[in-house]
């Protein structure tokens, strides 16, 4: 038998999403949890992200939006089920749509203070069986760091809003330029920010409210011991069993036994130069917007004990432009909806559209990734013209006015005519010429023949110009006023989705499809229940929530107890 220095219940390596709801859970269980994390801050990728869960049929939505009838319909139509994607089958699917709305109410149960993130954030394939229109999407309210005890502020993860506004108002104001509702609701924010500021609160939104929120519910109830700066280096094994962990403990190895159970929730491996370079070969690792820490350390520990890889080529990806500064940058230059939006389109090496522009962020990578084995198309280049620049976002640009240094860095290339702009990306001129003609066709006939832009799903709208009345109008409006300008568009990513494949109850698989004993997986550590597909916002931190919670009743033996 393995000796150890220490015993927990429940063993949590990484402080992601599930890794607190399964907390939450031990604790209501009556049982002793370690929450061991790699870096010297809590929250993980969780805490840097938008926070948004996608949990179908949740306690936020109007009566009769959703069902998990709907849920289920939607899931089985928009994910394949296939010897390539072993992560997902439509058992597990249920099992989701099933235990999320539950997770959800047990975690507001718990006092972490959650609401509907947008009224309008439609699933990414809203037009299948099941899509829904509305969202159903829940985030957390933003959070003073201020409220958590014994220094633990200073300790969360860098969010990507930090200030004291709902992310669903935050992403509004793209529109700061055109809209006095949003100047209205800038101001508003302006002032809490100073008020904030002057009271030396320490106001935080998206993940890092979340992850604040879920940190608070945990040391008010004593729920965990959360240790930081604490890698795990190994999963102790007796047989098929894990039965406890190696960490570092004042830098000498510290060994944790588990008496019920050991989650992994430690995240992808967007941050490991060699599992980038074999399984994403397309994606640059000074692309992605995963924390550094996102190393594939369980992955590989899994593989070393008898596990098995899955989906391991999957990416939830960020479309991105190296925009100046990109390397400094904590949040890489987002894409998505530049291309999305009328009088500009995204095109290959050889001048032509190859996608609907307005789709959802993972998709437009994979479809980049998948067109560049037949045309170069990485970078893709976003051409646009004087309409766009003069009525769009882009990068930081809020205004008209285009930042010199796009210029002098060359980033922002520009012709007075499409011939000459096609010279200065290296485009034929005559292919983008007819390009931009048969879409200006396709304007003028308010439908896009080629990829359906903005006539099959209210998404588009959503991507597009959501000031202009709901339509095709939204995101379809012609290029053809110069001058011509284009901006390079790469594949990056904010996370990778795939790893160790689990069953229903969150049990880690050997390579022969039985479980392990007392070894639980969630998280993007694991092989995606989604398959390849990115069903909405929200679905890695949904899913990764969900499974630590189930992972944690099954350990604890509370089987299909109502917890809410
Ligand atoms: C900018 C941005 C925005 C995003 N927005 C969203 C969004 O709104 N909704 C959504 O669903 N997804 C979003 N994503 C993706 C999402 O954040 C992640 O995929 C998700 O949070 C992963 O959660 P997790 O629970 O699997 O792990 P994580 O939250 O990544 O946590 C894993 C933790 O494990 C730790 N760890 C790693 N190795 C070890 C080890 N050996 N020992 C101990 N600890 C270890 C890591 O340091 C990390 O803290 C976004 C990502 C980014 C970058």
């Amino acid at each position: 038998m393995a000796e150890f220095d220490e015993t927990f219940d429940w063993v949590v390596v990484g402080s992601g999403a599930g890794s607190v709801s399964s907390a939450l859970l031990m604790k209501h269980a009556g049982k002793s949890v370690v929450i061991l994390e790699k870096a010297p801050v809590f929250g993980g990728s969780t805490a840097k992200s938008g926070g948004v869960m996608w949990i179908p049929n949740n306690r936020f939505m109007e009566p009769g939006e959703d069902s998990e009838d709907k849920a289920i319909a939607y899931l089985d139509a928009v994910v394949q089920d296939s010897p390539e994607f072993p992560g997902t089958s439509p058992e597990k699917r249920r099992t989701f749509v099933r235990e999320a709305p539950k997770m959800l109410d047990f975690v507001v149960g718990q006092g972490v203070d959650l609401e509907r993130c947008s009224k309008f954030w439609p699933d990414y394939y809203d037009e299948l069986p099941g899509g829904v229109k509305t969202s159903r999407t829940v985030s957390a309210k933003p959070f003073n760091k201020n409220e958590l005890p014994g220094g633990w502020g200073k300790k969360i993860r860098k969010g990507m809003l930090e200030m004291p506004v709902k992310l669903d108002d935050g992403m509004q104001f793209a529109n700061l330029n055109r809209s006095w509702a949003v100047r209205g609701l800038f101001a508003k924010t302006a002032a809490k920010v100073v008020m904030g500021k002057a009271l030396g609160q320490q106001w935080v939104s998206a993940g890092a409210a979340l992850q604040g929120r879920m940190l608070k519910a945990l040391l008010e109830k004593d729920a965990a011991d959360v240790r930081l700066d604490s890698p795990v280096n190994e999963i102790i094994m007796d047989g098929d069993k894990a039965v406890g962990v190696v960490t570092v403990k004042n830098g000498k190895p510290w060994r944790i036994g588990a008496n019920i159970g050991i989650l992994l929730n430690a995240g992808g491996f967007g941050h490991n130069p060699e599992m980038r370079k074999q399984f994403l070969p397309k994606s640059d690792i000074a692309w992605t917007n995963s924390i550094e820490s996102s190393t594939g350390d369980m992955h590989l520990e899994v593989e070393r004990i008898g596990g098995k890889l899955a989906q391991m080529t999957q990416m939830v990806g960020h479309p991105t432009s190296r925009s100046p500064g990109f390397d400094d940058m904590y949040m890489k230059t987002g894409m998505q909806n530049v291309g999305a939006k009328p009088h500009a389109i995204l095109v290959d090496q050889s001048g032509m559209r190859y996608m609907n522009e307005a789709s959802s962020y993972e998709h437009i990578c994979q479809t980049m990734m998948e067109r560049d084995d037949v045309v170069p198309a990485i970078p893709s280049w976003i051409v646009m013209d004087s309409q766009f620049m003069i009525k769009f976002p882009m990068a930081e640009k809020m205004g008209s006015r285009i930042p010199k240094k796009w210029r002098e860095t060359g980033w922002l290339k520009e012709g007075r005519t499409l011939e000459e702009l096609a010279g200065k990306i290296g485009v034929p001129a005559d292919a983008l010429k007819a390009t931009v003609d048969r879409f200006n066709g396709f304007v003028d006939a308010g439908l896009d023949a080629d990829f359906q832009r903005g006539n099959d799903r209210a998404y588009s709208g959503y991507l597009g110009d959501t000031l202009a009345e709901p339509g095709p109008g939204r995101t379809l409006g012609k290029i053809e006023k110069g001058p011509f300008y284009a901006v390079e568009c790469i594949p990056g990513d904010v996370d990778t989705y795939g790893g160790v494949l689990i069953d229903n109850d969150a049990r880690v698989l050997k390579a022969d499809g039985s479980p392990f004993g007392n070894l639980y997986a969630c998280g993007i550590t694991t092989a995606s229940i989604m398959g390849d597909v990115y069903p909405g916002a929200g679905a890695s931190i949904g899913p990764s929530m969900t499974f630590g919670w189930i992972a944690a009743k099954h350990a604890a033996g509370l089987g299909n107890q109502d917890l809410s």
